[in-house]
């Protein structure tokens, strides 16, 4: 059976491994000890926070699908927030989500999804590949602990456009598209209260300022009761500070949060930071949705081909098993018949 291995066990990695399971022989690497990542929880007991992933949305039929049989097998569930739209420090625009345009989150946490998707999928955990080696049987992955795991026909790379290109051998032939492929940082504040805090709002759009998005993550479906907040920084803020002191960002975020929402985020007893250097992609090409080099048996998925979000990682990864499926399809029926 032909060997795959595919590096990050984000949705695209996920989502990829389950369809080519079916013929070939596939197992996953990823360099962190969780599963899905940027659709991600952040445990500070009694808090919990979705601090990438804030929550799922379709816009085609195949995703929609994908996303109602995840609802079916009580995977997903609706989170009709209170929403509102923030310039300024006033509240421009407010609705309820609901099931017209559903927003889904993961019941109980982010990470949910991803522990679903890798369920009966063969993944080496904290397992951060360096580089790749070509043999004369095949592909080697080099392990960070300078270890090899081999020898493997296809190598598929599912992890960020930066973090690709870093790892994927000179030989590929799409090296240099995927380089220039420039994704965007963002700052994820946490912040968990003793008391709850009076909202009008779930979760908020913020326009016209370096944040970019608030969001009471108590207020999600079967969440802990633990006040919640979550604080994104927006992309262009984030890439100007990504390397200056972590505790000047954390209060300067404060600090903005309480001019934009007039909420005494001050009172939080748990403030925490994260910084997700590669948070989304600013060029939003779409095409290729994968890129998929047969003459070295190498390829590259990722959101970042699509569109920032995780339908953008699904149509990644659907897109390069449709193509591939059949080749290795062939190759199953070649050995069969043989
Ligand atoms: C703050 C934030 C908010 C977001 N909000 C939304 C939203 O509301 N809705 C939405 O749809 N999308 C949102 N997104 C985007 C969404 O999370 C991503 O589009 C999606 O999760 C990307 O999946 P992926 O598989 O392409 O990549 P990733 O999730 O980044 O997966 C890559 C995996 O590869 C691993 N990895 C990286 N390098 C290596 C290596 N060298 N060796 C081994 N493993 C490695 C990583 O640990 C990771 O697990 C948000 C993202 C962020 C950061």
């Amino acid at each position: 059976m032909t060997k795959i291995a595919i590096i990050g066990a984000g949705v695209s990695g996920l989502i990829a491994a389950r369809d080519l399971t079916f013929c070939a022989d596939v197992t996953l690497f990823d360099k962190s000890r969780g599963l899905g990542g940027r659709a991600a929880t952040r445990y500070a007991t009694p808090y919990e926070f979705d601090h990438g992933c804030q929550f799922i949305q379709g816009q085609s039929t195949e995703f929609n699908r994908f996303l109602e049989g995840l609802v079916e097998q009580r995977i997903l569930k609706r989170w009709d927030a209170r929403f509102a739209e923030i310039d300024s420090g006033e509240i421009t625009h407010q609705r309820q989500w609901g099931a017209d345009q559903p927003h889904y989150v993961p019941r109980n946490r982010m990470n949910m999804l991803g522990h679903h998707l890798a369920e009966g999928l063969d993944v080496i955990r904290e397992a951060q590949i360096t580089g790749l080696n070509r043999k004369n049987d095949g592909w080697y992955v080099t392990h960070h602990m300078k270890s090899e795991y081999g020898p493997f026909d296809w190598v598929i790379s599912a992890i960020p456009s930066k973090q690709a290109a870093d790892i994927l051998p000179e030989e590929f032939t799409h090296l240099e598209v995927i380089s220039n492929r420039k994704m965007g940082g963002c700052f994820s504040l946490m912040l968990g209260f003793d008391t709850p805090l009076p909202t009008e709002w779930d979760a908020a759009v913020v326009k016209n300022a370096n944040i970019s998005w608030v969001a009471i993550n108590s207020s999600k479906p079967e969440r802990s009761d633990a006040f919640s907040v979550l604080i994104n920084s927006t992309n262009n803020w984030a890439d100007k500070y990504l390397d200056d002191d972590r505790n000047w960002v954390q209060e300067y975020l404060l600090t903005e949060a309480i001019k934009v929402t007039n909420l005494p985020l001050h009172q939080a007893s748990h403030k925490a930071l994260h910084l997700w250097r590669y948070a989304n992609i600013e060029s939003q090409a779409g095409k290729p949705a994968s890129y998929i080099d047969f003459d070295n048996n190498l390829a590259a998925i990722g959101d970042w081909c699509v569109k920032g979000r995780i339908e953008g990682a699904f149509k990644s990864a659907k897109d390069l098993s449709k193509q591939l499926l059949p080749v290795l399809d062939q190759k199953r029926f070649n050995l069969i018949s043989a």
